[in-house]
């Protein structure tokens, strides 16, 4: 047994304090940096499933870049799709035989895609989304669910958090809980905030609200915040229930669309919303999205604007990640390699006697500490998972080399990791339970 040595990063460290004196807060996204971090580790590159940081460390990544690396870092087919397309533009903002080829490709895999439409964020395709929903209902209010994020708009970034389950108010009516500075708390007055998972109380608002409810939006698999699994039913229960109450069923799969299946979570769990939104993985690493849905509704005159919609590089990416995802066995793959690791971690918290929770889908895993059983929604998330608990463990994880997401135990596997990642991984945890048993 070789002994594991803590990394050293002091090159990170002096190019963070360099950038954060141009670039605000020294971070492009406020995700990129935890918020008890000193500093955040700079990356020089990744291929396959590992990234390289610019003290030359080596890190088994399973973040992902936050979800689109499905097919690791630098995959060859993407690479070679894109490098054809830059001999032939970057961008020519016209219909392309890529694009058709793309949009009957979509159609084919997705259940609900009778047609679709681009834009280069799931942020973006949402508010898309939402517009489309209001224009065909002709109905204002849109009901989210406590704890899932759809994006960093106004109107999207509503209740997407909270630290204390005091904050989310009583569950019947919600609070609605603003998260950034300079958010106009008005834009929330037609968005309706309820917990997941509760289709009586979903019921009794679809209900009463009928008349003025355009949509509801949810992931169907809450993974953005924790790990939390559609009871069974409560899926198929809400398409019924927007259907009888003419409300518009939208699924945001900017996390599951490719990752649980091909066709996304309605495949897997076979409920078919109106709309969906895909992102993320959809292109394996390009700023691509995709909306897809009903023809009636994708066609109820809403303009799709943006500069860059439907960018020839993006849409080369995203068909070469489709051709790759479509051949060989890799959900199949992603099955073993997710269990493998889930049954591992829970193995070794029995042994350091930590209480934990662990399991995938496929290629998305998750872990939950203080937990020894799957939260039902946000409110019991909040309530008994170990948040501390996590963040110590993402912070020793990343000092021996394995890099996980730092909040809310969300862990992404790529067709790329192998089951020697697994075990080294397995072996880093090992190290960490041992050293933080007491503290747990
Ligand atoms: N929906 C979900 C479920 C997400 O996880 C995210 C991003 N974390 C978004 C929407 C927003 O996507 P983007 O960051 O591409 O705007």
């Amino acid at each position: 047994n070789e002994v594991m040595e803590k990394l050293k990063t002091e090159k990170s460290k002096a190019l963070f304090e360099e950038t954060k004196m141009y670039l605000v807060d020294g971070v492009a996204s406020s995700f990129h940096k935890a918020a008890d971090e000193e500093y955040p580790i700079c990356l020089e590159k990744g291929k396959g499933s590992k990234v390289y940081d610019v003290d030359g460390n080596e890190y088994i990544d399973y973040i992902g870049a936050f979800g689109p690396m499905i097919l690791g870092f630098c995959p060859d087919a993407v690479n070679q799709a894109v490098i054809k397309q830059l001999d032939k533009g970057s961008h020519l903002s016209a219909v392309t035989v890529d694009l058709c080829n793309l949009s009957k490709k979509l159609t084919e895999i997705i259940p609900c895609a009778e047609k679709v439409s681009y834009q280069n964020s799931g942020t973006e395709a949402n508010m898309h989304a939402f517009r489309l929903a209001r224009a065909y209902t002709g109905k204002k209010k849109i009901i989210k669910f406590e704890g899932q994020y759809h994006g960093w708009s106004d109107e999207e970034k509503v209740s997407i958090d909270a630290n204390f389950v005091s904050e989310l108010g009583v569950r019947e009516h919600p609070n609605r809980l603003f998260h950034s500075k300079g958010q106009r708390h008005e834009t929330a007055d037609d968005i309706i905030i309820l917990p997941w998972n509760d289709l009586e109380l979903l019921e009794c608002v679809m209900q009463k609200y009928s008349s003025e409810i355009a949509a509801v939006i949810t992931e169907p698999i809450m993974c953005d915040s924790g790990p939390i699994l559609p009871k069974p039913g409560y899926l198929a229960g809400m398409r019924a229930l927007s259907i009888r109450y003419n409300i518009v069923l939208i699924f945001d799969e900017v996390i599951t669309g490719f990752r649980v299946a091909l066709g996304g979570a309605q495949q897997y769990y076979n409920v078919t919303p109106d709309l969906a939104v895909f992102a993320k993985a959809i292109a394996a690493g390009y700023p691509f999205a995709a909306i897809a849905g009903k023809k009636e509704i994708m066609e109820s005159g809403v303009q799709a604007s943006g500069t860059f919609n439907a960018n020839p590089i993006a849409v080369a990416a995203s068909l070469a990640t489709i051709e790759t995802l479509e051949k060989g066995e890799i959900y199949k793959q992603f099955e073993l390699l997710g269990n493998l690791l889930t049954k591992g971690i829970i193995e070794l918290g029995q042994i350091y006697n930590i209480t934990l929770f662990c399991h995938s889908v496929r290629s998305i895993c998750m872990i939950v500490f203080g937990m020894s059983e799957p939260a039902e929604d946000f409110r019991d998330y909040i309530e008994k998972a170990d948040s501390n608990g996590y963040k110590l463990f993402v912070k020793k994880a990343q000092e021996y080399g394995i890099r996980f997401t730092s909040k809310r135990g969300r862990i992404y596997l790529s067709s790329q990791h192998t089951e020697e990642d697994i075990m080294k991984t397995l072996e880093v945890i090992k190290l960490i339970f041992s050293e933080i048993k007491g503290d747990m």
